[in-house]
């Protein structure tokens, strides 16, 4: 029952950890295209990963994966025309979190830690939390944590990622860091010889509904993944979980101590 895993203990454990204090963490992505490449799951199985390696940090929980997220847009996912892109409504995944952030606070958890690895749920998540905080109300001593995994890519690492430049996170959809992540947690699932060779897809800037699909790409990848290899994302999530443990460390005040293990 060493898990960091919360479907892996046992409600006595967890109630255990969570009375000392741990911090919960609550991985959000999506069941979504990811080229011919990844699998469907790659942006719930990456939040999971780095919400496991930051909860073995600071003595966390990860709680099981929110894995349907809001509408693939084809300018950051490719879009809805994608087999296998199964996704919710706005409203659906406000609604998700709301009642899971409520349901953590009622078992006692006061620090929590939402791990988004899907573009575009950042708002949906975000109104989810403002509406679970006011169910909550401010004396229910509840702090919740935000946090786009990408954001911690250091530019350094960028750099050195990128050598002819980085095209930007919405074009590195089934790209090089998402495909480099997932040879560092999960090379079984990818095949590196179906990686697409064409070249950056060429948005204009701004969106048409119904979606113009003939500006995606068939193969469903934004920018090439071809450059993608296992050290650097090795270096990428080495960033991500520093940077999120240090965020964690110092908003909720764990400067040192490891709790709740
Ligand atoms: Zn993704």
């Amino acid at each position: 029952m060493n898990s960091v895993r919360m479907d892996n203990i046992s409600w006595v454990e967890y109630e255990r950890r969570v009375e000392a204090g741990a911090v919960v963490f609550l991985p959000c992505g999506a069941t979504e295209q990811h080229g011919p490449h990844l699998p469907l799951g790659t942006d719930a199985l990456l939040a999971s990963a780095i919400s496991e390696d930051v909860a073995r940090a600071v003595g966390g929980i990860v709680a099981p994966a929110i894995s349907y997220g809001y509408k693939s847009q084809p300018r950051s996912g490719g879009g809805q025309h994608f087999c296998g892109t199964t996704s919710v409504d706005g409203a659906t995944l406000s609604g998700l979190i709301r009642d899971a952030v409520r349901e953590f606070h009622r078992h006692g958890v006061r620090r929590l830690v939402i791990v988004v690895g899907h573009y575009e749920n950042q708002w949906f998540v975000t109104e989810g939390i403002e509406l679970a905080m006011r169910d909550i109300g401010e004396h229910g001593a509840m702090e919740v944590m935000r946090v786009e995994h990408w954001e911690f890519c250091r530019q350094d690492t960028l750099d050195a990622v990128f050598p002819d430049g980085f095209p930007g996170i919405a074009l590195e959809h089934a790209a090089v860091i998402e495909t480099s992540m997932m040879l560092h947690y999960h090379p079984q699932l990818v095949s590196l010889e179906r990686i697409p060779t064409h070249g950056p897809a060429q948005f204009p800037t701004y969106d048409m509904y119904p979606a113009r699909t003939a500006w995606v790409p068939s193969s469903g990848v934004l920018s090439s993944a071809k450059d993608s290899t296992r050290e650097k994302g090795r270096r990428l999530v080495t960033d991500v979980v520093d940077g999120i443990a240090a965020a964690v460390r110092h908003e909720f005040g764990l400067d040192g101590a490891a709790v709740g293990s």
